[in-house]
């Protein structure tokens, strides 16, 4: 049997209520997940993340900080709570952060950069690595380009790590994977990578190669294809790595290794 790794999740969302239990205490072994990272991105998401790490200690892992879209929600004292949850142990790392332009009618883009310079500055005192959420407009790579100047100027790299941070959800071109890599991120492959238009995506992904990719499904969304239309849950990801190891031909077992070892490297897991 393969051990996989979910390196994000959202098992907390509600579309998970009728069924949570069964699926973390029976669906996820028996399909080979011994990890889930449960991201918690909004103030009200981060004590039922660090719960649900009590719950199935050995299973769940937390990470906390604020998604862009959810920057209007973070007040002064929110600010000082997560301050003083990032360093708990359940939490493995800051996230998921990150610049969205597709949500600006929701948080500016003034906003959503603020907030992603206040996350790494509590990164930066926590030592924890980075989730990164990155998403477009369109063809306009601009939150790319606005993501790695922010990095560049606020953010204290770990030296201690292979990998710092991972570009979750990745879904751009070689030359934005190749600045991500350059400073020793990962890239998180979920369901995008196997849609039919996303030919671009797996050109990028089969040219970085396995040893710098982690598996994710960012469920309750983004179903592999042959699954779409349906709730996405962590025990597809031996459905999203066989699509990954056919389409950059390595065998299954080597890339469930691979990527199990680079999760853990990541979140800094034994
Ligand atoms: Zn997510």
């Amino acid at each position: 049997m393969n051990f996989f790794i979910d390196s994000h999740a959202h098992l907390n969302d509600p579309a998970f209520d009728a069924d949570r239990d069964e699926l973390l205490s029976r669906q996820l072994p028996q399909a080979g997940i011994v990890h889930s990272f449960e991201i918690g991105c909004a103030p009200n998401e981060w004590q039922p993340a660090l719960d649900l790490c009590d719950k199935y200690p050995q299973l769940v892992h937390a990470v906390l900080g604020v998604h862009p879209e959810y920057a209007p929600q973070l007040t002064p004292e929110g600010l000082k709570q997560l301050a003083a949850l990032l360093p708990d142990a359940r939490n493995t790392a800051v996230g998921e952060i990150g610049l969205d332009y597709t949500c600006q009618a929701i948080a500016s883009k003034d906003l959503q950069q603020n907030t992603f310079i206040q996350m790494l500055q509590l990164a930066n005192q926590t030592q924890k690595p980075l989730v990164l959420h990155v998403r477009r407009e369109g063809e306009d790579y601009a939150s790319y380009e606005d993501t790695f100047q922010i990095l560049k100027h606020n953010w204290k790299q770990q030296t201690n790590t292979q990998h710092p941070a991972v570009l979750h959800c990745f879904c751009a071109r070689y030359e934005e994977a190749k600045r991500a890599l350059d400073m020793g991120m990962l890239l998180g492959i979920n369901g995008c990578f196997s849609y039919k238009k996303n030919e671009y995506i797996r050109e990028a992904v089969k040219k970085a190669g396995a040893d710098k990719i982690i598996l994710e499904t960012d469920c309750p969304y983004l179903s592999p294809q042959g699954k779409r239309g349906q709730r996405n849950d962590p025990s597809n990801i031996p459905l999203i790595a066989s699509f990954v190891a056919d389409y950059i031909g390595i065998p299954l077992p080597d890339l469930a290794e691979i990527t199990t070892r680079n999760a853990k490297a990541l979140y800094g897991l034994p």
